[in-house]
């Protein structure tokens, strides 16, 4: 692997940018391997790439029936944070975002981290005394938050409409280390070093289905012929019911659509992250001066990577609400991605009942700043077959057992849509 450096830049420059190499290998399949990861989004990446880095398990194939990074990891709103208030979402999602601090180091990949701020607002005394308890839950362990005053908000977001008649804006709530990355870089960044530890990272290569002898799984049927593993790891989001059912399993989980947009490029205008606890909406500005937003989950059930317009007339309500200035933008691009919820909005990375099988999923509106750390667990999950104590809790049998992870302010609420 080239390793990326100013030196490097400069001597390629030099050479007029020829002789960049391939940035990962495109191996045929092998017939077998010691792990399968179903998935060439940034969890199935990130988990191949620990698995190579912190347990030494190389002999590893991640199967994209794609091109990597082009499922939701290459379609989110690029927010990053560690803002939750269940301890046990607090913890994961905070040695998540420590992995994102030093990821562009460890990684040798600029994933254009950018530490700009997430400032949620509220519109009430009982959003406030919510978003009092979120940080207090937050600075008890030792996550930054601030509670910020309506002045105070003003100060970072002028043109934010304070006076709003239906929901004034009386403060927020601040994580100062939170921020965006550059989604899709973030996949190529994980390819990039798990495939310069021996992974084979195969795209155009879909699992159609997952063999079993009795409770144990054996291997993967493909479009490019059968492959063999005693582990195989599903980390496919919105296809999760899908991939699963293939292995016979029924789950807490549907698919729903969540839609993006980007308008017309602008000089500094979003300085933060800004979520409008009101309305559901929430916006940054992209490094390229394009405002990136987006908002409620469409309405129904589907695997469209499209959305419908009565979303976008919705969305497109509440951030003019929020942000009147809004109304007078072009917007450029809009697409879809399909997520899969759980019921609680909560994660699960865990073994299943079958023997060898482990899922990674669940992630809702919340899975790209979860990247790295859900790599983390799921990679300690499937290299012992035993949970990291960050992921204890996020099994499938926490439904059976009454036992939720119901964090409100993960955006999910299936039942309510
Ligand atoms: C519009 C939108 C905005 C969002 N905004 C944010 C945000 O701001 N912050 C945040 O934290 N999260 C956000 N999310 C959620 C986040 O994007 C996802 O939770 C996260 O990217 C999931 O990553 P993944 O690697 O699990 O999934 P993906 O990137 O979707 O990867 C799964 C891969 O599995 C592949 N696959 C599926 N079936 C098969 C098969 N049978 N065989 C082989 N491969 C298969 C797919 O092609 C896909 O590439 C947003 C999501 C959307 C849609």
């Amino acid at each position: 692997m080239t390793r990326y450096s100013a030196f490097s830049l400069l001597t390629k420059a030099l050479g007029g940018h020829a002789g960049w190499g391939r940035a990962w290998r495109d191996p045929a399949p092998k017939p077998a391997y010691d792990v399968i990861i179903i998935g060439g989004g940034g969890h199935g990446l990130a988990s191949a790439y620990y698995l190579a880095k912190v347990h030494g398990i190389t002999n590893v194939a991640v199967l994209e029936k794609g091109p990597i990074g082009l499922g939701n990891t290459g379609r989110n709103t690029t927010i990053v944070r560690s803002n939750y208030l269940l301890p046990e979402n607090n913890h994961f999602y905070e040695w998540s975002l420590k992995l994102w601090e030093g990821l562009e180091q460890d990684l040798n990949f600029n994933v254009m981290m950018s530490q700009r701020g997430v400032l949620n607002l509220f519109h009430s005394d009982a959003q406030r005394n919510a978003a009092a308890r979120r940080g207090n839950s937050m600075r008890l362990i030792g996550v930054d938050a601030e509670l910020l005053d309506r002045e105070q908000v003003r100060a970072m977001a002028p043109m934010l409409d304070f006076d709003n008649a239906r929901f004034p804006v009386m403060g927020g709530l601040l994580q100062r280390r939170g921020g965006t990355a550059r989604h899709d870089a973030v996949a190529w960044g994980f390819a990039r070093a798990a495939d310069a530890l021996g992974v084979d990272v195969i795209q155009h290569c879909e699992v159609t289905g997952i063999r079993r002898e009795g409770d144990r799984v054996t291997g993967v049927e493909t479009t490019r012929g059968p492959i063999a593993a005693a582990k195989i790891g599903m980390a496919v989001a919105g296809n999760t019911s899908r991939v699963a059912a293939m292995a016979g399993l029924n789950l807490p989980i549907e698919s729903h659509v969540l839609q993006a947009f980007v308008t017309e490029g602008l000089k500094p205008l979003v300085d933060t992250v800004i979520t409008f606890g009101a309305g559901h909406f929430y916006i940054s500005q992209s490094d390229k001066g394009g405002l990136v937003f987006g908002g409620d989950l469409d309405g129904y059930n589907s695997y469209a990577q499209r959305g419908t317009l009565q979303m976008v007339e919705h969305v497109f309500a509440a951030g003019v609400a929020m942000m009147p200035c809004l109304s007078r933008l072009r917007v450029l691009r809009q697409w879809g991605g399909v997520m899969d919820m759980t019921m609680d909005g909560s994660p699960l990375i865990c073994r299943t009942p079958l023997a060898g099988l482990y899922l990674n999923g669940g992630w809702c509106y919340g899975g790209f700043k979860a990247t790295p750390g859900s790599g983390w667990c799921f990679a300690h999950t499937i290299a012992n077959d035993a949970p990291h104590r960050l992921n204890a809790t996020m099994t499938i049998e926490r439904f059976r057992d009454g036992r939720l992870m119901d964090e409100r302010g993960v955006g999910a609420w299936p039942w309510a849509q």
